[in-house]
C-alpha cells in the first residue's frame, strides 16, 4: 500500500517535503496549515494599489552558495538576479551595511579613517570578516575605540528593538550574520547564488505543490491536545490516524503541550504605508539602529524592478512573541533557551514516524537555503 504522510505547516520545510515525497517516492501527501494562505513566512503578493509585490511578513531576499539548494528551487522557479544592498542611517549619513571599509569613510574624518583603514587589513586582512564581538576583544586601542563605535552605531540600538537585549547576551551568532567586512564589497551578502524568485515566492511554492498525490487543506489546525506525557513521563501521541508518518514543522513546544515551558520567540509588527511618489528611498532596505522604533524600512519596488509612480514601504517594530496575539517570527538563540530546546528534542525521539524541522520545530535561525537543505536531507534521511 502507498504510504500516506501528514505534513504540518506548509512554509518551505513542508512544501519542500511534500514535493519530494509526492514526486520521487510517488506517496500520498495531506498538507494542512493553520492559516488561509501557502508558503508560510515567505508569503508574497501583489499590492493591489501600487501592484507591487510585498512580502507579507517582511523581507525574504534568497541567498545561497549551496548549488544543490539551487537547483532544486530552481525547477520551480524562474529568477530575478539581485544582489542585495543595505544602508544604515547612522550619524545623519546612509553607510553600507556590513560596516565595510567605505563606510569607515563616510563616518570618519579622512586621517582617522585613513589609519584606521590600514589597521584593519594589516590585523585581519583584507576581505575578511570580522564579527563585531570578535572586534571588541581586540588588544589595540585604535581598533578597540572603532569596535566601540561600530557597536555603539551599528548593532546596540538595532538589536535592542529586535531582540530586546544586547548583541553579548544572544548567541554570538547572531550578530556575526552582519558582521564588519574589511573589504569594499557592499553587498549583504557574498553567496554564489543570489535572487528572489520572478514570479514570487507564493507562485514558486504554488509550482512545487501541484503534484496530483498532494492535498493542501488551509485553515487547519493541527489538534495538540492529543499529544501528551503518560503518567511515567513517556511521550505518546494517539491520533494519527490513517497516517504512516508526520512531518511537524510548528512550534515544537507547542506540538508537546508546552509540558517542559514554553520556548520564547520574536514576533514583528510590519506597517505598511503606501506612498505616491516614484522612489521614498535611495536602496531597497535602510536600517534605522540609532532613531524611531522600527528596525528598518524596506521598499519593494527595488525587489523585482518594478515599475510604478507609485511605492509601498514596511517599516518593523519587533516585539515578544505572545500566543492568539501575534506570529512567531525568530526563535532566540541563546544557551537558556537552547537548554530548553533540547530537552524538548529528547521527548522527539521517543516518538516513531514524526519528524521534525524548520526554523520552528528545530528552534534554529535558519535562513531560506538553510531551510531547504535541512528539507532536502530529512527527506534523503526517510530514504
Ligand atoms: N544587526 C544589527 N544592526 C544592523 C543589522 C543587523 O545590530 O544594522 C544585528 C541584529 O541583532 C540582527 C542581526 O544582526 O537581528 C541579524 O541581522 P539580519 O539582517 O541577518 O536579520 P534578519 O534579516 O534575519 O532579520
Amino acid at each position: 500500500m502507498q504510504k500516506r504522510t501528514l505534513i504540518i505547516g506548509c512554509g518551505l520545510s513542508g512544501t519542500v517535503l511534500a514535493e519530494r515525497l509526492a514526486s520521487v517516492k510517488d506517496e500520498e501527501v495531506l498538507i494542512i496549515d493553520k492559516r488561509e494562505h501557502i508558503a508560510g513566512n515567505v508569503y508574497d503578493y501583489e499590492d493591489k494599489k501600487t501592484q507591487i509585490s510585498v512580502h507579507k511578513y517582511g523581507p525574504h531576499v534568497f541567498h545561497t552558495s549551496i548549488k544543490e539548494v539551487w537547483e532544486y528551487l530552481s525547477k520551480f522557479t524562474k529568477w530575478h538576479y539581485f544582489m542585495y544592498r543595505v544602508k544604515a542611517f547612522i550619524d545623519g549619513k546612509e553607510v553600507n551595511i556590513p560596516f565595510n571599509l567605505d563606510s569607515l569613510h563616510k563616518v570618519f574624518p579622512k586621517y582617522l579613517a585613513n589609519d584606521l583603514e590600514q589597521k584593519l587589513v594589516r590585523t585581519f586582512g583584507f576581505n575578511k570578516k570580522v564579527p563585531i564581538l570578535e572586534l571588541k576583544n581586540t588588544d589595540d586601542k585604535d581598533l578597540q575605540f572603532l569596535a566601540e563605535y561600530i557597536y555603539q552605531k551599528v548593532f546596540l540600538g538595532y538589536t535592542m528593538k529586535q531582540w530586546g537585549v544586547k548583541p553579548e547576551e544572544l548567541d554570538f551568532s547572531v550578530s556575526a550574520r552582519v558582521p564588519v567586512y574589511v573589504s569594499l564589497d557592499d553587498r549583504y551578502f557574498q553567496d554564489t547564488y543570489q535572487a528572489i524568485p520572478l514570479l514570487g515566492y507564493t507562485q514558486m511554492v504554488q509550482n512545487m505543490l501541484t503534484h496530483q498525490n498532494i492535498k493542501l487543506k488551509l485553515k487547519t489546525h493541527f489538534d495538540f491536545k492529543d499529544c501528551k506525557l503518560n503518567a511515567n513521563s513517556k511521550y505518546e501521541y494517539k491520533d494519527f490516524g490513517e497516517f504512516d508518518r508526520v512531518i511537524y514543522t510548528g512550534a515544537i513546544d507547542e506540538f508537546f503541550n508546552y509540558t517542559l515551558g514554553r520556548l520564547p520567540y520574536r514576533s514583528l509588527d510590519i506597517v505598511f504605508e503606501r506612498f505616491d511618489k516614484e522612489y521614498v528611498q535611495s536602496t531597497a532596505q535602510i536600517n534605522y539602529p540609532e532613531n524611531y522604533d522600527f528596525t528598518r524600512a524596506v521598499e519593494y519596488k527595488y525587489y523585482l524592478d518594478e515599475k510604478s509612480s507609485k511605492s509601498i514601504l514596511s517599516y518593523e517594530f519587533p516585539c515578544a512573541y505572545e500566543e492568539g496575539k501575534n506570529e512567531r517570527y525568530y526563535p532566540i538563540p541563546d544557551e537558556k533557551n537552547q537548554k530548553l530546546y533540547e530537552e524538548y528534542k529528547k521527548l522527539t525521539k521517543e516518538l516513531k514516524n514524526v519528524h521534525f524541522l524548520g526554523r520552528l520545530a528545530d528552534y534554529k535561525y535558519y535562513d531560506m537555503d538553510k531551510t531547504i537543505a535541512r528539507a532536502l536531507s530529512v527527506f534523503a534521511e526517510l530514504n
